[in-house]
């Protein structure tokens, strides 16, 4: 069974690599009457004298034999010196100085180096658990071989099937120990080895009648014949042996143990071997070659050959799936840098073009939870500084006080015949004023997105930046300052919008209606009649009137009740006053909703071309000339450590599986004869 251990040592590899459990080989279980021979089978399956045999009941407790293959003390050594990697530390056995030893569960710190100890203490564990006079337990004693010199496997000895209670055994000794060996060798799992000797009757066989009960198939039953060396003379087993008497499935294997008198004269297992093959020569030529515990042994090993066949399939398709989650993964890694100014430019060019793509919105990773990119800044265009100016009442903070006030001074110690022009415009300059703070705090908000969509490209577009931290950075601090260098621009031209606004108050403007035709039509109001001219419009119909210019004073009514709530509390207004300051409010009024148009229209031009549109067309530009230089590029580079290894890690894992690959395929060519 050797052969076998060099193809599940190499499978041990796969399992390893694809983390998947070692495949279990089947146990393999003896049974058969007392006495038939069935630990001397098993003793010459191991090759190694342990087990208790001898006439009468030997075995009497259940024996569950691990074998468990190790290393060669000289590679054991080699790795404990050496640091390997922890994943084989199992195989170490670190401290055991010994080829092979065996543990029982029972005194598990005890390692046996001694095989005859181990007999021993089978004898001395049996009797403290069934008792020294042929009592019968059920408990297993587990016993683990450790050799380099064999499968691992396990092998289950058994209790000898008797009939008549001897000793201390119980009256339903019969029963037990059926109940016993068939609760081994119903685990579909096992391979059950009937062992009948060829002196008595093969068609009264207890253990093949028990096989059938758990296999009627014959898919795991082994049929061995032993002590064909003391069959009467002028009998023989052919007949038994070529299938005849009672067909096995599996096979019928004839084999010679050592007898009483070997192990007395403490025969070998080589020399036995030898022994057997020459009997089997003598009294069986023609069957030679499918006798003998050899055969046994090589057929036992086809038998779990074909039972890791069976396991190969799902172990492949394991090994396949992996195969292919590595390969993603190694592709998301990126090639290694090999061209850097290459690499460089193409990852500097698909963050431009990214960043770009967000602002116009033809970006591939289109957000869906918020706004984001070219969205925002036309939400902060309309809605947020648009709903801010829109809000800004354009009488806010000046009462009928400070107009009148106003007006006083202008007009100097006269008594003033019109409405001075002066005080309107000093009145109307103070409302304007007030278009700058929101224009400016658009202008951050901007400046704010454009920040933002930094941060959206470099952790949504490419997989690349965040294998050159260092890139990653650069790139980031490029832009920001690219940025920082046009807020002051941008600051400037709107804030010079509003100064604009500021430096000449145009009464000749198309829209605004002068100051004696507001005074006209505030004079007539009592006598309804109505300016033909050019009006000041109402806030309310200022949009309707961008395309029917309709004056807001046709309906007296309504210019009534603009009076009305201008009234002051505190102090009653004279009429004239009250008319001028009616006058200047309307004026102002008037001529704030012009500029506020104006300024909600012309900042937002203003932020496209002094801040966006001039990052977007520069940023390509800008980021190769920062970045692309010569001595720079290696150091911008520099892969971040984890992405490195990570590629290192998976790359030795595909190539891993695919050595996993070939074993499977290898194993599965493998002939063993
Ligand atoms: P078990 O009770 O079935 O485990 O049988 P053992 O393996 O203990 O063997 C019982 C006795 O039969 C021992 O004395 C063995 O030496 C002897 N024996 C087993 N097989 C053979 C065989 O093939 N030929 C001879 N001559 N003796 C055998
Ligand atoms: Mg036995």
């Amino acid at each position: 069974m050797e052969t076998l251990i060099p193809v599940i040592n190499r499978l041990q590899e796969v399992f390893l690599t694809v983390g998947a459990d070692s495949i279990q080989l089947p146990q393999i279980v003896v049974v058969g009457s007392q006495s038939s021979g069935k630990s001397s089978v098993l003793e010459s399956l191991v090759g190694r004298d342990f087990l208790p045999r001898g006439s009468g009941i030997v075995t009497r407790r259940p024996l569950v034999l691990q074998l468990v293959h190790v290393p060669p003390l000289e590679e054991r050594r080699k790795h404990d010196n050496g640091n390997e990697s922890k994943r084989n530390s199992q195989n170490s056995y670190p401290g055991i100085k010994a080829e092979e030893w065996g543990t029982f569960l029972h005194c598990k710190n005890q390692i046996f180096t001694d095989f005859t100890e181990i007999r021993k203490e089978i004898q001395e564990e049996t009797d403290r658990g069934s008792g020294d006079n042929k009592g019968i337990g059920n408990e297993p004693i587990y016993l683990k071989i450790f050799s380099p010199n064999v499968l691992s496997l396990t092998l289950v000895d058994l209790p000898g099937i008797t009939k008549v209670p001897v000793g201390d055994q119980p009256e339903d000794i019969e029963i037990q120990v059926q109940e016993m060996i068939l609760s081994f060798i119903s685990n579909p799992n096992s391979i059950i080895l009937s062992v009948s000797p060829a002196t008595s009757d093969l068609a009264t066989s207890d253990a093949l009648k028990l096989a059938r009960e758990v296999d009627p198939d014959g898919r795991r039953t082994l049929l061995v014949v032993t002590k064909l060396d003391l069959m009467d003379a002028g009998t023989d087993a052919l007949e038994v042996l070529l299938g005849r008497v009672i067909p096995v499935r599996l096979g019928i294997i004839g084999v010679v143990n050592r007898s009483q008198h070997d192990l007395n004269t403490r025969k070998s297992v080589p020399d036995a071997a030898k022994d057997e093959q020459a009997f089997l020569q003598r009294h069986y030529p023609s069957l030679a070659s499918r006798c003998g515990s050899r055969y046994l042994a090589r057929t036992l090993s086809r038998l779990l050959m074909h039972h890791i066949r069976d396991c190969l399939p799902e172990l492949k398709t394991r090994v396949t799936v992996l195969t292919a989650q590595y390969q993603a993964r190694l592709n998301s890694y990126g090639q290694p840098v090999e061209d850097p100014s290459a690499m460089l430019l193409q990852i500097v060019t698909k963050f431009a073009s990214d960043y770009c793509n967000t602002i116009e919105g033809t970006a591939r990773h289109i957000q869906t939870s918020e706004l984001c990119g070219g969205a925002r800044i036309c939400y902060i265009f309309h809605e947020t500084f648009g709903r801010t100016l829109q809000s800004i009442d354009p009488l806010g903070g000046l009462t009928e006080l400070d107009v009148l006030t106003a007006i006083r001074n202008a007009t100097g110690p006269r008594p003033a015949l019109f409405v001075p022009e002066v005080s309107f415009e000093l009145l109307v300059k103070k409302q304007i004023k007030r278009l700058e703070e929101p224009s400016m705090r658009c202008v951050e908000l901007v400046h704010e997105e454009l920040q933002r969509i930094i941060q959206h490209c470099s952790s949504y577009s490419t997989q690349e930046l965040l294998r050159f931290p260092k890139l990653h950075d650069s790139i980031v601090e490029v832009v920001t300052s690219l940025l920082r260098k046009r807020l002051p621009i941008t600051n400037e031209m709107v804030h010079y919008l509003v100064a604009i606004e500021l430096a000449y108050i145009n009464t000749k403007h198309p829209d605004f209606t002068d100051a004696a035709q507001v005074s006209a039509s505030v004079n007539s109001q009592q006598t309804d009649t109505l300016d033909g001219g050019k009006q000041c419009k109402s806030e309310k119909e200022e949009k309707v009137s961008l395309h029917q210019p309709v004056s807001a004073f046709s309906s007296p009514s309504k210019a009534v009740n603009l009076l009305d709530t201008a009234v002051p509390i505190s102090r009653r207004l004279s009429a004239r006053e009250q008319r001028d300051c009616e006058v200047i409010q309307r004026l102002i009024k008037c001529y704030f909703l012009i500029v506020r148009k104006s300024i909600q229209d012309s900042v937002p031009k203003t932020v496209m071309h002094f801040l966006v549109n001039y990052v977007k067309e520069h940023l390509q530009s800008e980021l190769v000339g920062q970045l692309y230089k010569q001595p720079l590029l290696q150091e911008l580079l520099i892969e971040s450590q984890e992405t490195a290894q990570q590629r290192n890690e998976v790359a030795q894992m595909l190539e891993a599986l695919q050595k996993a690959n070939n074993i499977i395929s290898e194993i599965r060519e493998t002939h063993l004869w």
